[in-house]
This record gives C-alpha cells, sequence and structure tokens, in this order.
C-alpha cells in the first residue's frame, strides 16, 4: 500500500516550495488511494513551538491538504531512535566513536590544510570501546561500506550513484543521546512503514546516508522522488525580496487556495498543455513522470492570471462571505446585513474585474461606505459645474424609474439622447457621484445594487 508523508520542520512559517512538495504527496497518495500523513520534525527544540506546528496545521487545511491521520512528532520518538541505535551496536553495524574535541578538530585542521572535504576516517571502527579515554561521551556511528558504491533508483532524477569511500562513517547518535536528523528521518520513515519519499532535490545528497541506514538494519528502502526547488523570477533561491513565500502570506494577500494548488501544481508538473485542471482532474492525472528535473521560477503575475480564472469560477456566496469579512479586517468597515446582501447581489459583475480577493474587496468598498464618499482625483475632475447640472436633472429623473439594470438603462440613455450628449459623458460622472471612482461595475448594475435612496444620496451629495 502507498503511504507517503510531508515532513515540514515547524519554522513559523509554511513555505511555497513546502506546500507544493505536500501537495505532490497528497495527490500521489489519492491517485493511488494511499494515505497521506504529516510528520513534523521539531527537533531544533529553540525554533520549535505549538505555534509554528499550528501554523502549518493550518496552512494545511486551508489547501485542502488535510494529512489523513494524526501528525507524528519526531521530538517524541527519541527513544526509538536511541533503540535502533543500540540494535545497530549489537548488530555490529555501528560503532561507539571516543574521539575527542581535540582529536576532531586535528582531523578538521588537516583536511582544510590539503584543501579536502572533512571526513572523520573511521579511527574507532575497529578498536576496544575499553581503550577509551575516561571522560568522554562517545557518539554511536554507522559502520558504512568502505568499498563499492551506494545507488539510488530516484524516481524523478534517475539513477545517482556516489562512491563509498566519499562518505565517512556518519554519526547516528549524539554523545547527549539525540539522534542526529539523517537517523531520526529513516527510523520514522521506516516505522510509519512510508513506501515513498517524495520532498525537495536539497535533500537528495542525504539519500546516499539514509540508504545507508536502511541497508544496515536490513530494512528494505522506500522508493525516492526528489522534486527540484522553486526559484526566484531571476533564477535565485525563491525568498521573501521576490514576493510572498508563505502559504498563509498568499491567504492574507486574497489568493484561493485552489488557485495557488494549482499553480504550484503546474509549476514542475506537466500533462500537455492543460492549466486549469480540478482537484479531481490533478488526482486522476497526477504522476511522478510529470514532474521535470529543472528548477522551476515562480511567475506571479501567471499566479495573478490563475487565480483570476478560479475567482470567476468561485460561488458567488462564498466569495461574499469573504469579501464581507476583508472589509472589516483590512479595512476597518462595518458591513451592515443589508450592504453584505448588496456585496452578494453584485458579486457577478464584481469579479470579472477582480484577481484576487483582496481587489475584490477593494472593488465592493464603495458599496460600504458611508457619505460622504472619498473621491479619487480623476472622479473629482469629471465632476464638473456642467456634469453637477446633469447629474442633479437626472437623479429626478431616475426617482421615477423602476430600479432594475434595465429600467436604469434605459432612463439614463433617454437623458444622454435628449442632452444630445454620449452615454459615457452621463455615465462617467454618475460613476464618480455613486463610487468615487472612474472604475466600476456597469453603472446600471451599481445603481441596482445600491438601491433608490443610497443612489439618490450620493447624488444628491456631490450636487449640494
Ligand atoms: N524536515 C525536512 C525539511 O523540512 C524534510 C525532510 C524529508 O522530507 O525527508 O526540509
Amino acid at each position: 500500500t502507498i503511504r507517503v508523508r510531508f515532513a515540514p520542520s515547524p519554522t513559523g512559517m509554511l513555505h511555497i516550495g513546502g506546500a507544493r512538495t505536500a501537495l505532490f504527496n497528497f495527490l500521489f497518495a489519492r491517485r493511488h488511494g494511499g494515505r497521506f500523513l504529516l510528520r513534523v520534525e521539531d527537533t531544533d527544540r529553540d525554533r520549535s513551538t505549538t505555534e509554528a506546528t499550528q501554523v502549518i496545521l493550518d496552512a494545511l487545511d486551508w489547501l485542502g491538504l488535510t494529512p489523513d491521520e494524526p501528525p507524528v512528532f519526531q521530538s517524541t520518538r527519541y527513544a526509538r531512535h536511541r533503540e535502533v541505535a543500540e540494535q545497530m551496536l549489537a548488530a555490529g553495524t555501528a560503532y561507539r566513536c571516543f574521539c575527542t574535541r581535540e582529536e576532531l578538530a586535528e582531523m578538521r585542521a588537516a583536511a582544510e590544510a590539503e584543501k579536502k572535504p572533512f571526513r572523520y576516517d573511521g579511527r574507532w571502527r575497529d578498536r576496544d570501546p575499553a581503550e577509551a579515554p575516561p571522560g568522554v561521551d562517545p557518539v554511536i556511528r554507522l559502520k558504512a561500506p568502505r568499498g563499492g558504491e551506494t545507488v539510488v533508483r530516484d524516481l524523478v532524477q534517475g539513477e545517482v550513484r556516489v562512491a563509498n569511500a566519499e562518505l565517512d562513517d556518519m554519526i547516528l547518535l549524539r554523545s547527549d543521546g539525540t539522534p542526529t536528523y539523517l537517523h531520526a528521518v529513516v527510523v520514522d520513515d521506516h516505522d510509519m512503514a512510508i513506501s515513498h519519499v517524495i520532498r525537495g532535490d536539497d535533500h537528495l545528497t542525504n539519500t546516499f546516508r539514509q540508504a545507508q541506514i536502511y541497508d544496515a538494519m536490513g530494512w528494505a528502502r522506500p522508493d525516492f522522488a526528489h522534486i527540484p526547488l522553486i526559484h526566484g523570477p531571476d533564477g535565485a533561491k525563491l525568498s521573501k525580496r521576490h514576493g510572498a513565500v508563505s502559504v498563509l502570506q498568499f491567504r492574507e494577500d486574497g489568493y484561493l487556495p485552489e488557485a495557488l494548488c494549482n499553480y504550484l501544481l503546474r509549476l514542475g508538473w506537466g500533462h500537455g498543455d492543460a492549466e486549469i485542471l480540478s482537484r479531481d482532474e490533478q488526482i486522476a492525472l497526477f504522476d511522478l513522470d510529470g514532474v521535470g528535473r529543472a528548477a522551476s521560477r515562480m511567475d506571479y503575475a501567471k499566479l495573478l492570471h490563475v487565480d483570476a480564472v478560479w475567482l470567476r469560477a468561485a460561488e458567488d456566496e462564498r466569495l461574499a462571505a469573504d469579501v464581507v469579512g476583508r472589509i472589516a479586517r483590512d479595512h476597518g468597515l462595518a458591513v451592515s446585513t443589508g450592504a453584505a446582501g448588496r456585496i452578494a447581489a453584485i458579486m457577478p459583475t464584481l469579479k470579472e474585474r477582480a484577481r484576487t480577493l483582496a481587489e475584490l474587496a477593494e472593488s465592493a468598498l464603495f458599496l460600504v461606505r458611508e457619505l460622504p464618499l472619498p473621491m479619487t482625483e480623476k472622479a473629482l475632475l469629471l465632476l464638473t459645474d456642467e456634469a453637477k447640472a446633469d447629474l442633479a436633472a437626472l437623479a429626478a429623473e431616475l426617482n421615477a424609474t423602476d430600479f432594475s439594470a434595465e429600467a436604469l438603462h434605459a432612463a439614463m440613455a433617454g437623458f444622454a439622447t435628449a442632452k444630445g450628449k454620449k452615454l459615457g459623458a452621463v455615465a462617467q460622472p454618475l460613476r464618480a457621484a455613486l463610487t468615487g471612482s472612474t472604475i466600476s461595475p456597469p453603472i446600471d448594475a451599481v445603481m441596482a445594487s445600491l438601491g433608490r435612496d443610497a443612489t439618490i444620496a450620493r447624488i444628491e451629495a456631490v450636487t449640494g
């Protein structure tokens, strides 16, 4: 059975690279009827907090990538990590190393002098622990194979290999009894019965050492798939200076989770030229063969485009509910029940013009504001004396009209013709008066949505 895991370190945010790794694991599990698990790698005691874990859980929930089982916390498993290291000692596949700090410093200095990478020379591999110097707490090291190669067949990177002479006897257990990262990951993946390890390719070189631990324990290795990282638009490692990188930042900025997932999937995985894929389609089509080997570049403009597509397809009620919350939270304006209803009613035209929920909220603000409306500079310029006189006359006609978009449109068109003006010459100042802006949904829809009283009141507020 297929069992995969996402194994983030709780550092206070979930990076979109991590989100994409989680998504690939999730889709792989769903595609094959397997399980998607979460392991929180919280062994860095200083940085790991319950808040940081909560951020990961929230971000995964928001993305619709909720794990199938309760999370495993790596820090609760130290006793088991130690137990396995001791089993390896007993089996002779690991040994205690009593090197002192000074000896290690010497080895390091010698390597540096020769400009070679530091490698522990294995001096305690076959030495009798009875010769241990007093007062040294030993570490436990893997008795790694000396000759031959370690070969890993990676489902994305293909066959990768390293000469064993390149790898030294890694530490499994530190002198204080805590496991090293590489050891903990192998023991946890084994105990969680993980079948496929799908993770960022920054872990590819770790895989050789992990493979050696599996082999030493006589455990079957999982399949590995190392997916390329996400770079910034300039090809450098993606960081805050390129734009948002934290999943919850994208939520705050008004992206839809389904759009972010869709975008992240397409970034580094392809299926023909299909751009927009539902979650069901993603599950039906996802495979590791479609994952490219080259790093992908984050394209914020493309993400905006994908978000706009998903926004137009989203349910109006859901969008309206989010927009009401955003207006209150981000703009500090109270939204009455009436205003919430107006926002919902005009949503079909609002969402044609917005790319994110934040833009949507911005575009709905005019429905919520109290008089006098704040005016953009361009809107103020439209409100000339002539335009104000027109608006005053138009208000009287509108007041006698049925407040449907059709009737309002006809009234405006009739008014413009009678004045010998183009419709725009009437509609633009009206838009300024009603919305404080020169950009809005169609003006008849705006009026229908505001209703008679608010429409007339807003015109009167500018005509005085
Ligand atoms: N905790 C590691 C990280 O956040 C992931 C390790 C793994 O997936 O094996 O990069």
